[in-house]
């Protein structure tokens, strides 16, 4: 996760009591190049250490940790040159899991795919439409190229914009690491008007009980 996921986290530094913050260590990718910080945890360290309140911890990818009653693993995921990670969130007493994309790409590798498996519940970032390109009019967003990735079989990309994933996308790969429930987030605006409040589009507020 970078700025855009983390920037309400200094709020909480004024709560007036100590709170742990789980992030993860070094993996060769920068973690905020705005800072120039080599890990997601060094960014963190860098924006928000002066909150005395915060204890930051560092965590080595695919290595599992306990907090707060729940065994929980960091999995590298795939966002441009960006340091960036889903995370698997697991109930060791009941079974039930429950991962995060994070902001990502398909194409995560072989191992990243297995930590993700066995899911009672996926929340996966599903940026745009497959079909972004025909209903974002050339030269609205002149910033953003939505050049797809990972195409399949019908011809859709499953991946856009360097480090992103379509709606489609992200329905191929819940299935793929066979995820049992699938809500998707991290929605833009390029969803026609008519598709932003559709399933499996997943809306503020919602409950789930595992
Ligand atoms: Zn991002
Ligand atoms: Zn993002």
């Amino acid at each position: 996760m970078h700025f855009d996921h983390h920037a309400g986290l200094g709020e909480l530094g004024t709560l007036g009591r100590s709170i742990p913050v789980h992030a993860a260590a070094d993996n060769g990718r920068t973690g905020d190049p705005a800072i120039g910080a080599e890990s997601i945890a060094s960014a963190i360290r860098q924006r928000y250490g002066h909150a005395r309140e915060f204890s930051i911890r560092e965590h080595a990818a695919l290595e599992p940790f306990d907090t707060c009653g729940f065994r929980v693993t960091l999995i590298p995921v795939r966002h441009g040159d960006l340091a960036c990670f889903g995370v698997r969130v697991e109930d060791t007493e009941t079974n039930s899991a429950v991962a995060i994309s994070g902001d990502t790409d398909y194409a995560i590798d072989e191992r990243s795919r297995e930590v993700f498996g066995d899911l009672d519940l996926f929340v996966a970032e599903a940026s745009v439409p497959a079909r972004v390109s025909e209903s974002v009019p050339s030269g609205r967003q002149p910033t953003l190229e939505f050049d797809g990735e990972h195409y399949d079989e019908a011809g859709g990309p499953r991946s856009v914009a360097r480090g992103h994933m379509t709606r489609e996308g992200a329905l191929a790969l819940a299935a793929d690491i066979g995820a049992r429930r699938t809500r998707l987030v991290h929605a833009s605006h390029f969803y026609p008007v008519a598709e932003a409040s559709c399933e499996p589009l997943a809306t503020d507020g919602e409950r789930h009980v595992l």
